[in-house]
């Protein structure tokens, strides 16, 4: 069998192939990334970091967002601002780190994000091949073979193992399943504004689930210098009118109560882009035979937040602990990476992504009664409170059990 070998390669150098080479670095697990971009390369996106990712990359090496804070413009996070059909907005705030100092999320343009990791991957001593056309992977007796194009020149490395990092629609599953099925994904689309009136309320972002678009939502992520990156998603399945995706952000900018106002002086910078969000994670699709999917690979995205930056790095650092592993142990069967990898994944983001689903067919099912709990949420102190708590992690479960809390909450108290 012809061309290199590296014992580890990872096609994508995205959130999560980066993660996992940062992670592979550490083990001094040698390692090639292949990506078909060329960095600095936009990624259309909300740009909201969340704290599932930021405690990822604060473990595998703390150094790394303060020095992102240091050299590139964001805006910290400490919570967020909701409407609702009904609601007219609520806020809820979030603690931060008490060890890190770090706020709990922030928000950084993905240009700038993708091409400090990638930077970074490589200062940790990883090879980045960018610009590259992946034509073939080949299972062989004792590995897989990726082929691939670069400047007209055809190149092939072989490898034990393949960690897929290469984004929804990427080329690995093409490859390896060619038979699989689809299914649809959420889509969005993402405008960067200056001049939006108050743009950052108290360091908040905004989520609207306004009710044309419900279940999905139009979210105002805030920027430095007053800058804002404003975006809507949805359901495409669960949409009854065939407007397309770009009239209806037009129109709710412009003509919706709550954005119009301040949306006056504000000017478009850039185009306005559109992307899809695979949402429909099954953990019998998170590996095979010496393969690990990862990040919108796996289609890991959150269905009700449309979160997946979380998801990519935690599941790309998983996928480099797994190898670690199966390189010590040289094994690389799919019953390996089950257990190592996609079992272990499972369990930390199956609640998460069962309950965002069972919220979205809610909203889908009885958009009323959402818009009704919205009220409340807004008309109710003890109901806020309890609802404050469970997004800062700190639920208050036993009320559930206490006839008083119905009460308080009916009564509007
Ligand atoms: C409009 C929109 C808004 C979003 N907002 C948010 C948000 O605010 N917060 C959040 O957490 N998530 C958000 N998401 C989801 C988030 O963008 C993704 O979940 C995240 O980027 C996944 O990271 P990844 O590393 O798996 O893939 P990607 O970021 O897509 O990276 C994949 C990499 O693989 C490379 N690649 C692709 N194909 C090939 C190929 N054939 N060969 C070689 N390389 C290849 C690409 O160039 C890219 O560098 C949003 C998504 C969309 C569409």
């Amino acid at each position: 069998m012809d061309g290199k070998y590296v014992e580890v390669l990872i096609i994508g150098c995205g959130p999560a192939g980066a993660t996992a080479s940062l992670a592979l670095s550490k083990h001094n697990i040698a390692h090639v990334l292949l990506d078909k971009a060329v960095f600095p390369r936009d990624k259309v996106c909300g740009d909201s970091f969340s704290y599932k990712g930021i405690s990822v990359l604060q473990q595998i090496d703390p150094e790394l967002l303060p020095r992102f804070f240091a050299e590139y413009p964001y805006s910290p996070i400490y919570g967020l601002h909701v409407s609702s059909p009904e609601n007219p907005g609520i806020d809820f705030t979030f603690t931060p780190d008490a060890f890190s100092g770090i706020a709990p999320g922030f928000i950084a343009k993905r240009v700038d994000f993708d091409y400090f990791l990638y930077k970074y991957v490589k200062e940790k001593g990883a090879t980045v091949h960018e610009g590259v056309v992946v034509k073939e992977i080949k299972r062989e007796s004792d590995g897989l073979s990726v082929s691939y194009m670069k400047n007209g020149i055809l190149s092939t490395y072989r490898c034990k193992v393949l960690i897929a990092a290469d984004g929804n629609k990427g080329i690995c599953r093409q490859l390896l399943e060619k038979k699989r099925q689809k299914q649809q994904d959420l889509v969005a689309l993402r405008g960067y504004f200056q001049g939006i009136d108050n743009p950052a309320p108290d360091k908040l972002i905004e989520l609207h689930f306004v009710k044309d678009i419900l279940p999905g939502y139009l979210w105002i992520f805030p920027l430095p210098n007053g800058g804002a990156n404003v975006g809507l998603g949805i359901d495409p399945s669960g949409q009854k009118s065939d407007q397309p995706l770009r009239e209806v952000f037009q129109h709710q900018i412009e003509q919706h109560p709550l954005f119009s106002e301040r949306f006056r002086h504000a000017q478009l910078v850039g185009p306005i882009k559109g992307w899809s969000l695979p949402v429909h994670a099954t953990i019998k699709e998170f590996c095979a035979d010496r393969v690990l999917y990862t990040g919108d690979a796996a289609q890991l995205v959150n269905p009700l937040t449309g979160e997946g930056l979380g998801q990519a790095i935690l599941s790309g650092y998983m996928a480099a602990e797994a190898v670690v592993k199966a390189v010590r142990s040289q094994s690389f069967g799919k019953s390996f990476f089950h257990a190592h990898y996609a079992q272990p994944l499972w369990k930390k983001l199956r609640k998460e992504i069962l309950m965002s689903r069972s919220a979205v067919k809610f909203m889908e099912k009885y958009p009323k009664l959402f818009g009704l709990i919205g009220k409340k949420l807004y008309n109710s102190p003890t109901f806020y409170r309890f609802a404050a708590d469970l997004a800062d992690n700190k639920p208050q479960l036993a009320n559930l059990l206490r006839p008083s809390f119905y009460w308080k909450v009916w009564k509007n108290k």
